[in-house]
């Protein structure tokens, strides 16, 4: 007897904005299978009647993921294809698709990638920020230990760093990044890509704070990389390394310590453990 052959799932990407912005692939994929699996199915249904499509199609979001997945897999092992779309951009970004994709790994079942707009990417191309190397960090957790956490990551790194933000919420992630940020770095607000009221608004943080009130939309927020820290960056030596490079300087041990410590932004006391 033939076996029965899995089925696929499909991450398709879809507009942020301008309906446009679909893809030939994704319109037929949508078109091609079985289920389409939504973030919020009233939201994608005017998608899909937008493109004259009509499937079953049920909820996958952040409340119901992990029996929501249990079903799916088994669906997909039924042989149906599934289509797994978010509200906007790529499903997994910012959006539900991670759980799915790592079941589906761990089943075999195979996942295939229908790409389209992602609104970091095209945040990041338009802003003028070095794009060679960045890190895209979401949204900032709101829990105030595990974002002062992250500020301070955000600080010290010197790559262009990539933040997601509601609006209701911008002005109080601006004035918590003008706590760690230097003065001069260079921000971008990128709001309301491809749509009407498409904005890049550049400038240092405090400007981009004299613009923002009262302003609306979806947004995405680009900051320079710490390039002070990279040009007298001492992180990536060793500890011992790091040491040498102050004693060859002729400095004392104590006050090599201090500086390591300052350096690597830990306390003192933790790098004199590891020279006692
Ligand atoms: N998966 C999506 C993607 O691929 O970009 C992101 C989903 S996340 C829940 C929503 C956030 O993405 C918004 O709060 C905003 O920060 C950003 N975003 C989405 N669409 C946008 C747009 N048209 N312009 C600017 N930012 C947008």
């Amino acid at each position: 007897m033939k076996q029965k052959q899995e089925g696929v799932l499909y991450l398709v990407a879809t507009p942020i904005g301008n309906l446009d912005d679909i893809t030939l692939r994704a319109i037929n994929t949508l078109k091609e299978a079985d289920l389409i699996t939504a973030e919020d199915t009233r939201h994608t249904l005017k998608l899909l009647n937008h493109l004259e499509i009509s499937k079953p199609m049920i909820s996958y979001h952040r409340h119901n993921e992990e029996f929501r997945c249990e079903y799916l897999i088994k669906e997909l092992k039924d042989g149906k294809n599934i289509a797994l779309v978010s509200d906007a951009g790529t499903p997994g970004i910012s959006d539900p698709g991670e759980e799915i994709v790592k079941e589906c790994i761990k089943e075999n079942i195979r996942i295939i990638p229908i790409p389209g707009a992602c609104a970091m990417v095209n945040a990041l191309i338009c802003s003028g920020i070095d794009t060679k190397e960045f890190c895209f960090y979401g949204f900032l957790p709101l829990n105030k230990k595990n974002r002062k956490e992250k500020l301070e990551e955000i600080k010290g790194i010197n790559k262009t760093v990539i933040l997601y933000e509601a609006p209701h919420k911008i002005k109080n992630t601006l004035e918590d990044l003008k706590k760690i940020l230097d003065k001069d770095r260079e921000v971008v607000l990128a709001r309301e890509i491809t749509k009407i009221h498409e904005e890049f608004i550049r400038g240092k943080i405090d400007d981009i704070l004299e613009k923002v009130n009262n302003l609306r939309g979806e947004m995405v927020l680009i900051i320079e990389g710490n390039h002070k820290e990279k040009e007298n960056d001492l992180c990536h030596l060793t500890i011992e390394e790091h040491y040498k490079y102050y004693e060859e300087q002729g400095l004392e041990k104590k006050e090599i310590i201090k500086k390591i410590a300052k350096d690597r932004n830990v306390n003192k006391n933790e790098i004199y453990k590891l020279f006692i």
